[in-house]
């Protein structure tokens, strides 16, 4: 194992900690990259990887986007992220979610713990059982429930508004968006789209996922590897990362790409870059799925959880694409930049109010 030290180092994470349990089998990492906002708050990533070098890395890199998702969604929280080193589909019990949970507790509220690949909000609720310190719990816990709708409305609010900027017209009715995955995010947004009188194709490797969607609205249905050279004025990636890449860039029509998928540039430079030589728009992820983290942050309004307050705050997401944009255009750069320097001024400003000496502690106010 490299030295963690120096891998922490260049990106100033500020904690790294290690959680053990013999009997259940728990291995697990918590990188807590910036406190600057709020306590950090972060999925739970359950699943095995090749070696411990590896979750870690996988750990710090996406800590560190949470510090940025977060602070560009207009939250008060930092980021942070756990993994556990585990078989989702076999060695989840009761034991190992628990152990997790004190785990998660000993870090005294310095990190707040969500779903990710391989959790869910069943499993938040047997984790709660030993912290206070845990979100994305269904609505009979008090949480906000499942973060699909959320991401959703907040993909579709954010790519309304980016087609306002680029196509320099009020609405999107009349306007072709291709969608690639018709899951949890693709369909709900093919029925916003749809509502809105745009002209819907999508794509699915399986065929469910397609029907299920076709049953609900008049949509033109697609093979996957026609999805990239369709003639569509904008292109929603709602299945996979790094889909946007030396073959696929080409081979785009769109002038917007807005769409849900994490981490959708292969090379977060080098596709940055060619979608704005090609005079495409990049509605950058982490700015544009961020509805589900704005959602479950909700739980912490003092008023406890209202959907309807949620989704006034999830729909920030169309301002905060706006002002990127906007950042990209004045400085004549990526969007992909711009969104971390609209993200980091968040930290800056923070960091300045902290200069005023305040004597009581308020707590989390979202
Ligand atoms: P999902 O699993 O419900 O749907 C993904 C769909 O993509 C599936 O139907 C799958 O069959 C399809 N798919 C897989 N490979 C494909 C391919 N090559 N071509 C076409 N379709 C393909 O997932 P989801 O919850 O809808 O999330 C979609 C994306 O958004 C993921 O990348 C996810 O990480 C990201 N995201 C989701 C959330 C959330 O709250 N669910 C939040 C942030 C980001």
């Amino acid at each position: 194992m490299s030295n963690v030290f120096e891998l922490i180092s260049n990106d100033e994470f500020e904690e790294v900690a290690y959680g053990y349990d013999k009997k259940s089998g728990l291995k697990s990492i918590v990188a807590i990259h910036n406190t600057t906002l709020g306590p950090s708050f972060g999925g739970t990533r359950m699943m095995l990887y090749e070696n411990e070098e590896a979750a870690l890395k996988d750990c710090l890199k996406l800590a560190r986007a949470m510090t940025y998702k977060n602070a560009a969604a207009g939250i008060n929280f930092g980021g942070g992220k756990a993994v556990i080193i585990a078989d989702s589909k076999t060695q989840k019990d009761e034991a190992l979610l628990r152990a997790y949970g004190r785990f998660v507790d000993g870090l005294a509220g310095r990190f707040i713990a969500g779903v990710d690949v391989g959790t869910d909000e069943n499993d938040m609720v047997i984790v709660q059982q030993e912290t206070d310190h845990v979100t994305a719990l269904p609505k009979y816990y008090g949480g906000a429930g499942s973060t699909s709708g959320a991401t959703a409305y907040g993909v579709y609010q954010g790519m309304k508004k980016a087609a306002e900027k680029v196509f320099e017209e009020p609405d999107i009715s009349g306007k072709k968006v291709s969608i690639q995955g018709a899951g949890n995010i693709g369909s709900r947004l093919a029925e916003y789209l749809a509502d809105d009188g745009a002209e819907v194709y999508i794509t699915d490797v399986d065929e469910n996922a397609i029907k299920m969607v076709q049953d609900k609205i008049d949509v033109k249905v697609v093979k996957p590897e026609e999805i990239y050279g369709l003639d569509v004025d904008i292109f929603a990636p709602c299945a996979l990362g790094a889909i946007l890449n030396d073959d696929t860039i080409p081979k785009l029509k769109c002038k917007l790409v807005a769409g849900s998928a994490n981490n959708q540039l292969k090379d977060v430079e080098k596709h940055s870059k060619m979608l704005k030589d090609r005079n495409i728009v990049y509605g950058v992820d982490f700015i544009l799925s961020a509805g589900g983290v704005i959602n479950n942050s909700q739980q912490y309004n003092e008023f406890g959880y209202n959907k309807t307050a949620a989704y006034k705050k999830v729909a920030t997401i169309g301002d905060n694409m706006q002002k990127v944009i906007k950042i990209a255009e004045d400085k004549d750069i990526t969007t992909y930049e711009a969104a971390h320097i609209f993200a980091k001024s968040r930290l800056e400003m923070s960091n300045d109010l902290n200069k005023w000496y305040l004597k009581k502690e308020r707590g989390i106010k979202v």
